[in-house]
C-alpha cells in the first residue's frame, strides 16, 4: 500500500471516513456494516477514534488491528497522550505497528470526564502534541497526521498562538492534519490562509459531518465548539420530527461545503460517520458524480 503521506502528495484529493469504537455488541455490528459499506468505495483511509479511558481504549487498538487485518482499507488510529507514561505510548505505538498499522493521528486530547476541566499530563507524560507527532516519528515508519481547529481551539486564547503551536506540531514532523467539524467554508478558509502564512503548507483536510437533526445541534456545539449557522438550525428545527426532511437538509448542506471546498483547493475529505455511514456515503457519491472522472479521488492503493 502507498504510504498516506505519499498518497497525500499526488494533487488527487483523498476521502476518507472516520468512526468510533462503539460499547456494546449491536454497536459493534452498526460499525462493522458501516465499515464494509465503506470499504466498498475504496477510501483513502478511515480512521478510529481513541476513547477517554480504559476499555474503550482497548476497543480502539482492537478494531484498529481488525480493520488491518481483515479489510483492505488502510486505517489510521487516533491516538492521545491522556493519562498515559512515555512507555505507556510507546507500547501502543508498538501494538501497531506489529499489525502493520502505519497511520497514527497524534493528538493531545482532554481531561476525562470533563474536557473542559484543567489540563494535567500524566508525571511521565506528555504536554503537548507536537511531543507525541515526535514520539511516533521516532519510533518506526509512521504517517502522522494532526489536529486542526478552523475556529480555534477553545483553550487558544489566541489566532497567533493557535497558528505557531500547529506549525510547530507539523514542524516536528506531521504529514497532514485532520480538522474539528465546522459548518461554515470561510472558517476553514481563513484558518488555511493563516497557517500558510506562518509559512507552511502541510495538507489540512477538512471535516464533513451532516447535522440531520435539530438534536444534534446542542451535542455538537458541546462536543466540538463549533458554530452551528443560524439558518442551518431554523431549518432543522422546523423539520423536526420529520427524519427525512432533516436528512435532506443535513446533507445538503454538507455536500455544498464538500463541494465548495474542493473547489477551493482542499487536499481532501474526511466524514465523520458516527458509525452510521448512510448520510455521508451518500455525500461521496454525490461528490464523485459530479467529477468528470471516478478515479478524481486518491484510493488507498
Ligand atoms: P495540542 O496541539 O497539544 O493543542 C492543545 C492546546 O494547547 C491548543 O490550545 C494549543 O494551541 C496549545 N498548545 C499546543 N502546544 C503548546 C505549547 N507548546 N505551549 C503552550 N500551548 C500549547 N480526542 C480524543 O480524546 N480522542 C480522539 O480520537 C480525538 N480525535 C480528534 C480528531 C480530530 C480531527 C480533532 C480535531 C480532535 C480530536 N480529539 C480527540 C480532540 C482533541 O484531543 C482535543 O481537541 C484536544 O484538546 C486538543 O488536541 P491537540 O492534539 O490539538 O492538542
Amino acid at each position: 500500500m502507498t504510504p498516506l503521506r505519499d498518497l497525500l502528495t499526488r494533487g488527487t484529493p483523498s476521502f476518507s471516513f472516520e468512526f468510533f469504537p462503539p460499547k456494546t455488541e449491536a454497536g459493534l455490528r452498526t460499525l462493522w456494516q458501516a465499515v464494509r459499506r465503506v470499504e466498498a468505495l475504496a477510501p483513502s483511509f478511515v480512521s478510529v477514534t481513541y476513547g477517554a479511558g480504559g476499555a474503550s481504549r482497548d476497543r480502539t487498538v482492537e478494531v484498529t488491528q481488525r480493520i488491518a487485518a481483515e479489510t483492505t482499507l488502510r486505517p489510521v488510529a487516533h491516538l492521545t497522550a491522556v493519562g498515559h507514561s512515555v512507555d505507556e505510548l510507546r507500547h501502543i505505538i508498538g501494538q501497531y505497528a506489529d499489525a502493520g498499522v502505519r497511520d497514527v493521528l497524534a493528538l493531545r486530547g482532554d481531561p476525562p470526564g470533563d474536557p473542559n476541566a484543567p489540563w494535567v499530563p500524566h508525571p511521565q507524560g506528555l504536554r503537548h502534541a507536537h511531543e507525541l507527532v515526535s514520539l511516533v516519528r521516532a519510533s518506526g515508519d509512521f504517517t502522522v497526521g494532526v489536529a486542526a481547529f478552523p475556529e480555534r481551539h477553545p483553550r487558544s486564547p489566541d489566532w497567533d498562538s493557535e497558528v505557531r503551536h500547529f506549525v510547530a506540531k507539523c514542524r516536528a514532523g506531521a504529514d497532514y492534519a485532520l480538522t474539528q467539524m465546522f459548518f461554515r467554508v470561510e472558517d476553514y478558509l481563513r484558518l488555511r490562509e493563516r497557517v500558510e502564512a506562518a509559512g507552511c503548507t502541510t495538507p489540512i483536510i477538512p471535516a464533513i459531518m451532516p447535522a440531520t437533526d435539530a438534536r444534534q445541534i446542542t451535542r455538537f456545539a458541546q462536543l466540538s465548539h463549533a458554530t452551528f449557522p443560524e439558518d442551518l438550525a431554523t431549518r432543522l428545527e422546523q423539520a423536526r420530527g420529520n427524519p427525512q426532511a432533516g436528512h435532506r437538509i443535513g446533507v445538503d448542506h454538507a455536500t455544498a461545503m464538500a463541494d465548495r471546498l474542493l473547489a477551493e483547493g482542499a487536499p481532501g475529505l474526511h466524514y465523520i460517520t458516527l458509525n452510521r455511514c448512510g448520510a455521508t456515503v451518500e455525500i461521496h457519491r454525490t461528490i464523485q458524480n459530479r467529477t468528470r472522472s471516478a478515479h478524481a479521488f486518491a484510493t488507498a492503493r
